[in-house]
């Protein structure tokens, strides 16, 4: 799984004018799940169901 970090830098996603995560491909913001589990937030795009992580 790639990080948010390396999809922005691989053009795969881009920040909207509301500096929101969006997938390129799709023009979807991305979802945010928060698990307690983990120290990132799992980040998906609801069209392709791409996973990011979201590292602090
Ligand atoms: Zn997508």
């Amino acid at each position: 799984m790639k990080s948010t970090r390396k999809g922005l830098r691989d053009d795969d996603l881009y920040k909207d004018t509301y500096q929101r995560l969006t997938c390129t491909d799709c023009e979807k913001v991305l979802n945010t799940t928060t698990d307690s589990n983990t120290v990132f937030d799992l980040r998906t795009c609801p069209e392709c169901g791409t996973q990011y992580k979201d590292l602090p």
